[in-house]
């Protein structure tokens, strides 16, 4: 009868709760060991430089392989970090690795290193970055940080002494996600960014509605204003790329389309190949088979 299924449903919603809950736990006491373990690695997405077709830069993402529980996404395990302090251990780790990888490739690609408002409100994150520089000897101009608004939230003013210093150094700052937090715009004048990278959720429909892709026109228009580098993130599709070469000023994609994020020796062969042939080249090209 109804009353018995609904208790059956009320159950088994608990136990999932139960069961997520319990997974997060295993996941925040097995973090220690991921960096120790090398569980931890980098997969790095290609930026391409619209008018050149070439890539201008590559994002490192992190990817944790759990012995047992298999591949966990960041979405999931950073904000586990966060919560038992492990953030900035990873964000350590992430710089060195990605600094030694990039140092590698045999054009002057730059590196973007997502970081947290932990790492930023913390102490260490400046002094983790020149021992990755110094370790690695890759030039600060190769090196970018992605921030999202979110992220520069709380003590604001701490962010943008933090971010002023690495601007000074000659480190790119990126503003991630765009249009995805609630703050106000003020900020984008208080903190020294280089580059704005559009959210994909503003290209989900550029397709279809013409209101969508003249937001998407305006917020380029908004950061090339500004003199900032302007990303698309999360372009799938050729025909959203000809909307968006063709009716935005944006400067650089990022997505799908142009390539799925690879391991490190393909993206360094990826690199020798660009710098080989010296070819523009389409998005199916780079697709991964
Ligand atoms: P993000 O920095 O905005 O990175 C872009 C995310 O979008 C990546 O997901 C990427 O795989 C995905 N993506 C790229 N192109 C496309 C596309 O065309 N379509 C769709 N649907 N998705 C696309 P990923 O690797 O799962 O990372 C998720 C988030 O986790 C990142 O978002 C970033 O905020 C965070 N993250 C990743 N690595 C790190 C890290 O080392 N440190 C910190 N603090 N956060 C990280
Ligand atoms: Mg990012
Ligand atoms: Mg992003
Ligand atoms: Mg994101």
């Amino acid at each position: 009868n109804a009353k018995a299924q609904g208790k059956g449903r009320i159950q088994t919603f608990e136990d999932s709760m139960d069961a997520d809950y319990r997974y997060r736990q295993r996941l925040k006491a097995d973090l220690a060991d991921a960096i120790a373990q090398n569980q931890l690695s980098l997969v790095y997405q290609p930026q391409i430089d619209l008018s050149t077709r070439r890539i201008a830069g590559c994002e490192a993402l992190a990817r944790w392989t759990h012995p047992e529980l298999g591949p966990i996404r960041p979405d999931i395990f950073i904000g586990l970090a966060e919560e038992v302090g492990l953030v900035s251990a990873i964000t350590r780790w992430v710089l060195r690795t990605a600094a030694d990888e990039c140092a590698q490739w045999v054009e002057p690609v730059t590196v973007s290193v997502n970081v947290s408002g932990r790492d930023l409100r913390g102490e260490g994150l400046r002094r983790d970055i020149e021992d990755a520089l110094a370790s690695s000897g890759l030039e600060p101009s190769r090196l970018e940080i992605e921030v999202t608004e979110t992220a520069l939230i709380e003590e604001r003013s701490v962010a943008a002494s933090r971010l002023k210093a690495l601007a000074e150094r000659g480190i790119g700052i990126a503003l991630d996600d765009f249009g995805t937090g609630y703050s106000s715009l003020s900020y984008l004048n208080e903190m020294p960014f280089s580059k704005l990278k559009i959210d994909r959720s503003f290209l989900a429909d550029i397709e279809t509605n013409p209101r969508s892709l003249g937001l998407m026109a305006n917020v380029a228009r908004l950061g090339r204003d500004l003199e900032l580098v302007v990303t698309a993130e999360g372009v799938e599709t050729e025909e959203q790329l000809a909307l968006i070469a063709r009716h935005t000023e944006v400067d650089q994609i990022q997505g799908f389309l142009f390539g799925l994020p690879l391991p490190a020796a393909e993206i360094r062969e990826l690199i020798e190949k660009m710098s080989k042939t010296g070819a523009p080249m389409s998005g199916q090209n780079w697709k991964k088979p």
